[in-house]
Protein backbone atom coordinates (compact mmCIF):
# COMPACT_ATOMS: atom_id res chain seq x y z
CA UNK A 1 0.00 0.00 0.00
CA UNK A 2 1.30 3.65 -1.12
CA UNK A 3 2.08 5.79 1.74
CA UNK A 4 1.20 8.83 -0.65
CA UNK A 5 -2.29 9.66 -1.60
CA UNK A 6 -3.73 12.40 -3.71
CA UNK A 7 -4.81 14.63 -1.07
CA UNK A 8 -1.47 15.55 -0.33
CA UNK A 9 0.67 17.90 -1.42
CA UNK A 10 3.64 17.61 -3.96
CA UNK A 11 5.74 18.87 -0.48
CA UNK A 12 4.18 16.53 2.07
CA UNK A 13 4.71 13.43 -0.42
CA UNK A 14 8.17 14.43 -0.92
CA UNK A 15 9.01 14.87 2.60
CA UNK A 16 7.23 11.16 3.24
CA UNK A 17 8.95 9.23 0.29
CA UNK A 18 12.70 10.43 1.44
CA UNK A 19 12.05 9.75 5.11
CA UNK A 20 10.32 6.20 3.89
CA UNK A 21 13.12 5.21 1.15
CA UNK A 22 15.91 5.79 3.91
CA UNK A 23 13.53 3.78 6.65
CA UNK A 24 13.36 0.91 4.27
CA UNK A 25 17.16 0.60 3.83
CA UNK A 26 17.46 0.62 7.46
CA UNK A 27 14.66 -1.97 7.81
CA UNK A 28 16.04 -4.15 4.82
CA UNK A 29 19.53 -4.28 6.63
CA UNK A 30 18.04 -5.49 9.38
CA UNK A 31 16.42 -8.51 8.08
CA UNK A 32 19.57 -8.75 6.34
CA UNK A 33 18.25 -7.98 2.83
CA UNK A 34 21.32 -6.11 1.05
CA UNK A 35 21.67 -2.50 1.24
CA UNK A 36 23.40 -0.81 -1.89
CA UNK A 37 25.05 2.56 -1.49
CA UNK A 38 24.77 4.47 -5.26
CA UNK A 39 26.09 7.59 -6.40
CA UNK A 40 23.40 9.90 -7.73
CA UNK A 41 23.37 9.32 -11.48
CA UNK A 42 23.87 5.95 -11.84
CA UNK A 43 21.42 2.96 -12.51
CA UNK A 44 19.27 2.21 -10.17
CA UNK A 45 17.36 0.53 -12.77
CA UNK A 46 19.39 -3.04 -12.27
CA UNK A 47 19.36 -2.78 -7.96
CA UNK A 48 16.04 -1.81 -8.04
CA UNK A 49 14.81 -5.25 -10.27
CA UNK A 50 17.07 -7.15 -8.44
CA UNK A 51 14.84 -5.83 -5.40
CA UNK A 52 17.78 -4.31 -3.21
CA UNK A 53 17.73 -1.32 -1.23
CA UNK A 54 19.57 1.51 -2.83
CA UNK A 55 20.38 4.51 -0.73
CA UNK A 56 22.20 7.36 -1.73
CA UNK A 57 25.44 9.24 0.37
CA UNK A 58 25.24 12.32 -1.83
CA UNK A 59 21.77 13.05 -0.48
CA UNK A 60 22.20 12.01 3.46
CA UNK A 61 25.29 14.19 3.18
CA UNK A 62 23.00 17.25 1.87
CA UNK A 63 20.90 15.95 5.18
CA UNK A 64 24.17 16.39 7.39
CA UNK A 65 24.87 19.47 5.94
CA UNK A 66 21.55 21.19 6.03
CA UNK A 67 21.10 20.81 10.02
CA UNK A 68 24.83 22.08 10.35
CA UNK A 69 26.22 18.59 11.52
CA UNK A 70 29.08 18.58 8.75
CA UNK A 71 32.21 20.55 10.67
CA UNK A 72 32.72 17.43 13.24
CA UNK A 73 33.00 14.40 10.49
CA UNK A 74 35.04 16.93 8.18
CA UNK A 75 37.72 17.56 10.91
CA UNK A 76 37.46 13.46 11.48
CA UNK A 77 38.34 12.32 7.96
CA UNK A 78 40.71 15.59 7.92
CA UNK A 79 42.39 13.87 10.51
CA UNK A 80 42.83 11.09 8.80
CA UNK A 81 44.48 12.40 5.86
CA UNK A 82 41.89 13.41 3.56
CA UNK A 83 42.57 17.37 2.10
CA UNK A 84 40.26 19.72 2.25
CA UNK A 85 40.45 20.23 -1.45
CA UNK A 86 38.68 16.75 -1.97
CA UNK A 87 34.78 16.76 -2.07
CA UNK A 88 32.85 17.77 0.84
CA UNK A 89 30.24 14.97 -0.16
CA UNK A 90 33.16 12.39 0.16
CA UNK A 91 34.67 13.68 3.36
CA UNK A 92 31.65 13.63 5.16
CA UNK A 93 30.65 10.34 3.64
CA UNK A 94 34.19 8.64 4.44
CA UNK A 95 34.05 10.11 7.85
CA UNK A 96 30.66 8.51 8.50
CA UNK A 97 31.47 5.11 7.17
CA UNK A 98 33.87 5.30 10.00
CA UNK A 99 31.84 6.54 13.29
CA UNK A 100 28.26 6.02 12.03
CA UNK A 101 26.74 8.54 13.81
CA UNK A 102 25.61 12.42 12.59
CA UNK A 103 23.20 14.76 13.61
CA UNK A 104 20.99 13.22 10.52
CA UNK A 105 19.57 9.91 10.19
CA UNK A 106 20.94 6.86 10.54
CA UNK A 107 22.51 5.85 6.58
CA UNK A 108 22.88 1.48 6.91
CA UNK A 109 25.85 0.69 5.53
CA UNK A 110 26.02 -1.14 2.37
CA UNK A 111 26.28 -4.66 0.69
CA UNK A 112 27.41 -3.25 -2.17
CA UNK A 113 28.30 -0.62 -3.73
CA UNK A 114 27.28 0.79 -7.32
CA UNK A 115 28.95 3.91 -8.96
CA UNK A 116 28.35 6.14 -12.55
CA UNK A 117 31.81 8.35 -13.08
CA UNK A 118 29.48 10.27 -15.82
CA UNK A 119 29.36 12.96 -13.17
CA UNK A 120 33.21 13.25 -11.90
CA UNK A 121 36.44 11.17 -11.29
CA UNK A 122 36.27 11.74 -7.40
CA UNK A 123 33.41 9.25 -7.26
CA UNK A 124 36.13 6.53 -8.66
CA UNK A 125 38.41 7.11 -5.83
CA UNK A 126 36.11 7.71 -3.16
CA UNK A 127 33.75 4.70 -3.57
CA UNK A 128 36.82 2.83 -3.71
CA UNK A 129 37.75 3.48 -0.90
CA UNK A 130 34.76 2.46 0.78
CA UNK A 131 34.59 -0.75 -1.08
CA UNK A 132 38.15 -1.59 -0.05
CA UNK A 133 37.28 -0.44 3.80
CA UNK A 134 33.76 -2.28 4.36
CA UNK A 135 34.94 -5.47 1.80
CA UNK A 136 32.28 -5.35 -0.40
CA UNK A 137 31.86 -5.61 -4.04
CA UNK A 138 32.16 -2.20 -6.38
CA UNK A 139 29.92 -2.38 -9.85
CA UNK A 140 31.24 0.49 -11.51
CA UNK A 141 29.49 1.66 -15.37
CA UNK A 142 33.04 3.29 -16.60
CA UNK A 143 31.38 5.81 -18.99
CA UNK A 144 34.23 7.63 -20.88
CA UNK A 145 34.30 11.89 -20.95
CA UNK A 146 32.59 13.36 -24.44
CA UNK A 147 35.67 15.30 -25.97
CA UNK A 148 33.35 16.11 -28.81
CA UNK A 149 29.68 17.73 -29.10
CA UNK A 150 28.48 13.72 -30.32
CA UNK A 151 28.56 10.60 -28.27
CA UNK A 152 30.58 8.24 -29.98
CA UNK A 153 29.32 5.07 -31.46
CA UNK A 154 32.35 3.40 -29.53
CA UNK A 155 31.80 4.92 -26.47
CA UNK A 156 28.07 3.95 -26.72
CA UNK A 157 28.97 0.14 -27.03
CA UNK A 158 31.59 0.71 -24.41
CA UNK A 159 29.36 1.66 -21.85
CA UNK A 160 26.62 -0.91 -23.51
CA UNK A 161 29.10 -4.18 -23.19
CA UNK A 162 28.86 -3.20 -19.07
CA UNK A 163 24.95 -2.89 -18.76
CA UNK A 164 25.30 -6.55 -19.70
CA UNK A 165 28.01 -7.12 -17.46
CA UNK A 166 26.40 -5.62 -14.46
CA UNK A 167 23.32 -8.15 -15.09
CA UNK A 168 25.52 -10.88 -14.77
CA UNK A 169 27.45 -9.74 -11.45
CA UNK A 170 24.29 -8.91 -9.93
CA UNK A 171 23.19 -12.28 -10.49
CA UNK A 172 26.65 -13.90 -8.96
CA UNK A 173 26.23 -11.09 -5.73
CA UNK A 174 22.46 -11.96 -5.15
CA UNK A 175 22.13 -15.59 -5.98
CA UNK A 176 19.51 -15.87 -8.24
CA UNK A 177 18.59 -14.83 -11.94
CA UNK A 178 17.98 -11.38 -13.43
CA UNK A 179 14.63 -10.38 -13.72
CA UNK A 180 14.25 -9.13 -16.87
CA UNK A 181 10.41 -8.44 -16.47
CA UNK A 182 11.13 -6.54 -13.56
CA UNK A 183 14.27 -4.69 -15.35
CA UNK A 184 11.38 -3.27 -17.84
CA UNK A 185 8.65 -2.25 -15.57
CA UNK A 186 11.35 -0.15 -14.05
CA UNK A 187 12.80 1.51 -16.71
CA UNK A 188 9.33 2.23 -17.85
CA UNK A 189 9.35 3.93 -14.74
CA UNK A 190 12.35 5.64 -14.14
CA UNK A 191 12.09 6.82 -17.89
CA UNK A 192 8.34 8.73 -17.23
CA UNK A 193 9.72 10.00 -14.02
CA UNK A 194 12.67 12.02 -15.56
CA UNK A 195 10.14 12.98 -17.96
CA UNK A 196 7.58 14.43 -15.29
CA UNK A 197 10.99 15.52 -13.90
CA UNK A 198 11.50 17.61 -16.71
CA UNK A 199 8.21 18.84 -17.16
CA UNK A 200 7.58 19.83 -14.09
CA UNK A 201 10.53 22.24 -13.82
CA UNK A 202 10.56 23.44 -17.13
CA UNK A 203 7.48 25.30 -15.95
CA UNK A 204 10.58 27.93 -14.70
CA UNK A 205 10.21 29.25 -18.00
CA UNK A 206 6.97 30.96 -17.59
CA UNK A 207 6.85 35.07 -16.04
CA UNK A 208 7.07 35.26 -13.24
CA UNK A 209 8.16 31.44 -12.55
CA UNK A 210 6.05 29.64 -10.25
CA UNK A 211 8.62 27.89 -9.06
CA UNK A 212 12.09 29.45 -7.22
CA UNK A 213 15.16 27.21 -8.34
CA UNK A 214 15.60 26.73 -4.58
CA UNK A 215 12.77 24.37 -3.95
CA UNK A 216 13.34 23.34 -7.23
CA UNK A 217 16.61 21.81 -4.89
CA UNK A 218 15.02 20.75 -2.56
CA UNK A 219 12.54 18.56 -5.04
CA UNK A 220 15.71 17.07 -6.44
CA UNK A 221 16.38 14.85 -3.74
CA UNK A 222 13.38 12.53 -4.97
CA UNK A 223 14.15 12.34 -8.56
CA UNK A 224 17.93 11.05 -6.91
CA UNK A 225 16.80 9.01 -4.27
CA UNK A 226 13.39 7.31 -6.18
CA UNK A 227 13.92 7.32 -9.75
CA UNK A 228 12.96 3.95 -10.41
CA UNK A 229 9.93 4.18 -8.15
CA UNK A 230 5.89 4.91 -9.29
CA UNK A 231 5.71 7.47 -6.34
CA UNK A 232 8.05 9.64 -7.73
CA UNK A 233 6.30 10.38 -10.61
CA UNK A 234 3.26 10.84 -8.47
CA UNK A 235 4.58 13.50 -6.76
CA UNK A 236 6.29 15.67 -9.56
CA UNK A 237 2.88 15.32 -11.48
CA UNK A 238 1.49 16.95 -8.45
CA UNK A 239 3.71 19.41 -8.65
CA UNK A 240 3.11 20.48 -12.00
CA UNK A 241 -0.77 20.64 -11.21
CA UNK A 242 0.30 22.83 -8.25
CA UNK A 243 2.22 25.39 -10.30
CA UNK A 244 0.25 25.82 -13.05
CA UNK A 245 -2.62 26.77 -10.06
CA UNK A 246 -0.21 29.09 -8.99
CA UNK A 247 0.64 30.06 -12.91
CA UNK A 248 -2.97 30.79 -13.13
CA UNK A 249 -3.23 32.89 -9.83
CA UNK A 250 0.10 34.74 -11.27
CA UNK A 251 1.82 34.30 -7.90
CA UNK A 252 5.59 33.27 -8.35
CA UNK A 253 8.53 31.18 -6.61
CA UNK A 254 9.50 33.63 -3.96
CA UNK A 255 7.91 33.20 -0.80
CA UNK A 256 6.50 36.94 -0.45
CA UNK A 257 8.26 38.92 -3.17
CA UNK A 258 8.05 39.92 -6.57
CA UNK A 259 10.12 38.28 -9.33
CA UNK A 260 11.70 41.51 -10.88
CA UNK A 261 14.88 39.85 -12.09
CA UNK A 262 15.99 36.18 -13.13
CA UNK A 263 19.10 34.60 -13.18
CA UNK A 264 20.61 31.01 -13.81
CA UNK A 265 22.50 29.33 -11.14
CA UNK A 266 25.44 27.70 -12.30
CA UNK A 267 26.69 25.07 -9.95
CA UNK A 268 25.81 22.60 -7.20
CA UNK A 269 23.86 24.48 -4.25
CA UNK A 270 25.84 26.09 -1.79
CA UNK A 271 23.85 23.80 0.86
CA UNK A 272 25.53 25.02 4.43
CA UNK A 273 24.04 28.31 3.58
CA UNK A 274 20.85 27.58 1.44
CA UNK A 275 18.91 29.78 3.35
CA UNK A 276 20.81 32.86 3.27
CA UNK A 277 21.41 32.29 -0.49
CA UNK A 278 18.18 32.45 -1.01
CA UNK A 279 17.07 35.48 1.56
CA UNK A 280 19.64 37.44 -0.43
CA UNK A 281 18.48 36.95 -3.61
CA UNK A 282 15.04 37.22 -2.95
CA UNK A 283 15.51 40.64 -1.01
CA UNK A 284 16.29 41.45 -4.29
CA UNK A 285 13.63 40.18 -6.08
CA UNK A 286 15.94 37.91 -7.40
CA UNK A 287 13.75 34.27 -8.68
CA UNK A 288 16.77 31.60 -9.79
CA UNK A 289 14.87 30.44 -12.87
CA UNK A 290 17.71 28.39 -14.74
CA UNK A 291 19.62 25.66 -13.33
CA UNK A 292 21.33 22.43 -14.90
CA UNK A 293 19.50 20.41 -12.73
CA UNK A 294 16.33 19.39 -14.46
CA UNK A 295 18.25 18.05 -17.27
CA UNK A 296 20.22 16.11 -15.39
CA UNK A 297 18.18 13.34 -14.25
CA UNK A 298 16.43 13.49 -17.90
CA UNK A 299 17.73 9.75 -19.08
CA UNK A 300 15.00 9.09 -21.60
CA UNK A 301 15.17 5.70 -23.27
CA UNK A 302 13.50 2.89 -24.62
CA UNK A 303 12.51 0.31 -21.89
CA UNK A 304 14.57 -2.92 -23.21
CA UNK A 305 16.91 -0.94 -25.20
CA UNK A 306 20.21 -1.21 -23.60
CA UNK A 307 21.91 0.93 -26.40
CA UNK A 308 19.56 3.72 -25.50
CA UNK A 309 20.16 3.69 -21.78
CA UNK A 310 24.18 3.54 -22.47
CA UNK A 311 23.35 6.91 -24.76
CA UNK A 312 21.67 8.24 -22.02
CA UNK A 313 24.07 7.62 -19.38
CA UNK A 314 26.78 8.80 -21.14
CA UNK A 315 25.09 12.03 -22.79
CA UNK A 316 23.70 14.21 -19.47
CA UNK A 317 25.63 17.11 -18.43
CA UNK A 318 28.52 17.00 -16.45
CA UNK A 319 29.80 14.44 -19.01
CA UNK A 320 29.23 17.06 -22.43
CA UNK A 321 32.71 18.44 -24.04
CA UNK A 322 32.68 22.44 -23.21
CA UNK A 323 31.21 23.32 -26.16
CA UNK A 324 27.95 21.25 -25.16
CA UNK A 325 28.30 22.65 -21.75
CA UNK A 326 28.38 25.98 -23.56
CA UNK A 327 25.18 24.97 -25.36
CA UNK A 328 23.05 23.21 -22.52
CA UNK A 329 23.40 26.56 -20.74
CA UNK A 330 22.39 28.31 -23.49
CA UNK A 331 19.39 26.87 -23.89
CA UNK A 332 18.67 26.83 -20.42
CA UNK A 333 19.65 31.34 -20.23
CA UNK A 334 17.15 31.78 -23.26
CA UNK A 335 13.99 28.68 -22.04
CA UNK A 336 13.83 30.36 -19.04
CA UNK A 337 14.54 34.38 -20.13
CA UNK A 338 17.85 34.49 -17.45
CA UNK A 339 18.82 38.50 -17.18
CA UNK A 340 21.57 37.43 -15.56
CA UNK A 341 24.14 34.51 -13.50
CA UNK A 342 25.46 33.27 -10.72
CA UNK A 343 28.36 31.24 -10.48
CA UNK A 344 29.18 29.15 -7.36
CA UNK A 345 32.86 28.63 -7.64
CA UNK A 346 32.35 25.37 -5.40
CA UNK A 347 36.11 25.13 -3.76
CA UNK A 348 34.53 21.06 -3.01
CA UNK A 349 34.14 20.20 -6.99
CA UNK A 350 36.53 20.66 -9.17
CA UNK A 351 34.35 19.28 -11.78
CA UNK A 352 32.17 22.25 -11.43
CA UNK A 353 34.55 24.53 -12.14
CA UNK A 354 36.98 23.59 -14.04
CA UNK A 355 35.34 24.57 -17.15
CA UNK A 356 33.53 27.68 -15.51
CA UNK A 357 35.50 30.32 -16.36
CA UNK A 358 35.77 28.99 -20.35
CA UNK A 359 31.88 28.44 -20.23
CA UNK A 360 31.54 32.51 -18.53
CA UNK A 361 33.57 33.62 -20.64
CA UNK A 362 31.47 32.53 -24.16
CA UNK A 363 28.23 33.29 -22.33
CA UNK A 364 29.16 37.00 -21.25
CA UNK A 365 30.44 37.26 -24.91
CA UNK A 366 27.64 35.27 -27.01
CA UNK A 367 24.94 36.51 -24.77
CA UNK A 368 25.51 39.85 -23.40
CA UNK A 369 24.91 38.74 -20.22
CA UNK A 370 26.12 39.70 -16.88
CA UNK A 371 27.59 37.58 -14.67
CA UNK A 372 29.10 37.17 -10.72
CA UNK A 373 30.79 34.50 -9.18
CA UNK A 374 30.79 33.71 -5.70
CA UNK A 375 33.60 31.48 -3.43
CA UNK A 376 31.55 29.07 -1.54
CA UNK A 377 31.33 25.32 -1.23
CA UNK A 378 28.19 22.44 -1.71
CA UNK A 379 29.14 21.13 2.40
CA UNK A 380 32.38 22.59 4.00
CA UNK A 381 30.77 25.72 6.00
CA UNK A 382 34.51 27.27 6.16
CA UNK A 383 34.70 28.30 2.62
CA UNK A 384 31.96 31.33 2.21
CA UNK A 385 31.81 34.77 2.96
CA UNK A 386 28.47 36.23 3.61
CA UNK A 387 29.39 39.17 2.85
CA UNK A 388 31.34 38.51 -0.40
CA UNK A 389 28.40 36.86 -1.66
CA UNK A 390 26.11 39.95 -0.24
CA UNK A 391 28.27 42.45 -2.28
CA UNK A 392 28.30 40.14 -5.36
CA UNK A 393 24.92 39.57 -5.87
CA UNK A 394 24.43 43.63 -5.40
CA UNK A 395 26.64 44.39 -8.19
CA UNK A 396 24.76 42.34 -10.26
CA UNK A 397 21.25 43.26 -9.51
CA UNK A 398 22.92 47.09 -9.92
CA UNK A 399 23.87 45.70 -13.51
CA UNK A 400 20.81 44.14 -14.36
CA UNK A 401 18.81 47.03 -13.99
CA UNK A 402 20.62 49.34 -15.85
CA UNK A 403 19.88 46.62 -18.65
CA UNK A 404 16.58 46.94 -18.12
CA UNK A 405 15.72 50.58 -18.19
CA UNK A 406 17.68 51.22 -21.36
CA UNK A 407 15.93 48.13 -22.77
CA UNK A 408 12.87 49.88 -21.44
CA UNK A 409 14.00 53.02 -22.58
CA UNK A 410 14.89 51.80 -26.24
CA UNK A 411 11.31 50.50 -26.83
S1 LIG B 1 30.25 17.37 -5.69
FE1 LIG B 1 31.55 17.36 -7.51
S2 LIG B 1 33.40 16.24 -6.89
FE2 LIG B 1 31.82 15.78 -5.37
S3 LIG B 1 30.83 13.91 -6.10
FE3 LIG B 1 29.63 15.61 -6.92
S4 LIG B 1 30.47 16.01 -8.96
FE4 LIG B 1 31.98 14.79 -7.81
Amino acid sequence: MSVINEAMTSKEMLDILVAKNMEDAREAKKRGDLVCWSSSIAPCEFTEAMGIYTVYPENHVVGIVARKGAQELLTYAESKGYSNDICGYARVNLAYMDIQKCISEELPLPDLILLCNNICETLLKWYENIAYSLNVPLLILDVPYNHDSEVSEENIKYVESQLHDMIHQLELICHKSFDYKKFEEVMEIASQNAKNWYDATALCSVKPSPLSGFDMFNYMALIVCMRGKRECGITFRKLKEELIEKIKRGECGLRGAEEKYRIMWDGIACWPYLSHTYKVLKNQGVNMTGSTYPSAWTLLYTPGNLKEMARAYTSMGNNLSLEGQINLRKRIIRETCCDGIVMHMNRSCKMCDFLQYEIGQALKNDLNIPITTFDGDQADPRNYSKAQYETRIEALVEIMSVIKQKESESK
